[in-house]
């Protein structure tokens, strides 16, 4: 049940204790990839696992904005600090849970956003408030299905593979070689297990890490199913919890 689709009438009638939140960002994705990869990437996979599920979810908007900033020196990059992140979804959370759907996986599609989801989802469930998770569609994908040399980095060959499955008119493969040629090829500048640096600029002229010529129309439909079949069967597990 899509939420934004839904009316209250209708939502009050929903049989289901579960809900899903989608969280991404809006930010660059280098030269061939929209700004909106993140949360658009999130809500498909909610949506594709959620109908994969056996059983009723209700599904809320998704989230736009996330913990970003450090692609903040290209044009069209939003964020919030990670307090105002953290407080935003806590809220939404405990709104879904006020009205009954307090077993809640909070589906990510920004690596940014990671450590405050888990610290934010933490915090609801220990005081009691919901019973909440954070999934992050690319971190639970299994390698198998990636060709040899296909690695996440930013922009690179697996968000853009999937945003080809979901959103194709929003990537342009004509780009990707220059997305590769002034892009970069690992996130950051490493010294002793020490990333020196704070902001995407300062490694990537273009923003893009990997290549996404790397990835392909096929790599994307692997990619939803998958990461579509894992989240229903945290769903699953999520529903049968029993939280104190
Ligand atoms: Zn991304």
């Amino acid at each position: 049940m899509r939420l934004t689709e839904t009316a209250w009438t209708d939502a009050e009638a929903a049989d289901t204790d579960l809900a899903v939140l989608p969280v991404g960002s809006t930010e660059q994705h280098g030269p061939h990839a929209p700004l909106g990869t993140d949360h658009l990437a999130a809500e498909a996979v909610a949506e594709a696992g959620v109908a994969a599920y056996d059983g009723e979810v209700v599904l809320a908007p998704a989230v736009p904005v996330g913990v970003a900033e450090e692609h903040r020196h290209f044009a069209g990059t939003l964020w919030v600090s990670e307090d105002t992140f953290r407080s935003y979804v806590r809220e939404t959370i405990q709104s879904l849970a006020s009205h009954g759907w307090d077993h809640v996986v909070v589906v990510n599609g920004h690596g940014g956003n990671v450590a405050a989801l888990r610290e934010a989802c933490a915090r609801l469930t220990r005081d009691g408030d919901a019973y909440a998770v954070s999934f992050t569609w690319f971190d639970a994908i299994d390698d198998e299905i990636l060709p040899d040399g296909v690695e996440m980095g930013h922009g690179g060959p697996v968000e853009t593979s999937l945003l080809r499955e979901v959103y194709p008119a929003l990537v342009d493969p004509e780009r990707f070689e220059d997305a590769r040629e002034n892009g970069a090829t690992t996130w950051g500048e490493w010294q002793s297990g020490t990333n020196l640096v704070y902001d995407t600029a300062e490694f990537a002229e273009n923003g893009t890490v990997g290549d996404p010529g790397k990835g392909s129309d096929d790599l994307g439909e692997q990619l939803l199913a998958d990461a579509s079949g894992k989240l229903a069967a945290l769903l699953e597990a999520v529903a049968n919890r029993d939280q104190e």
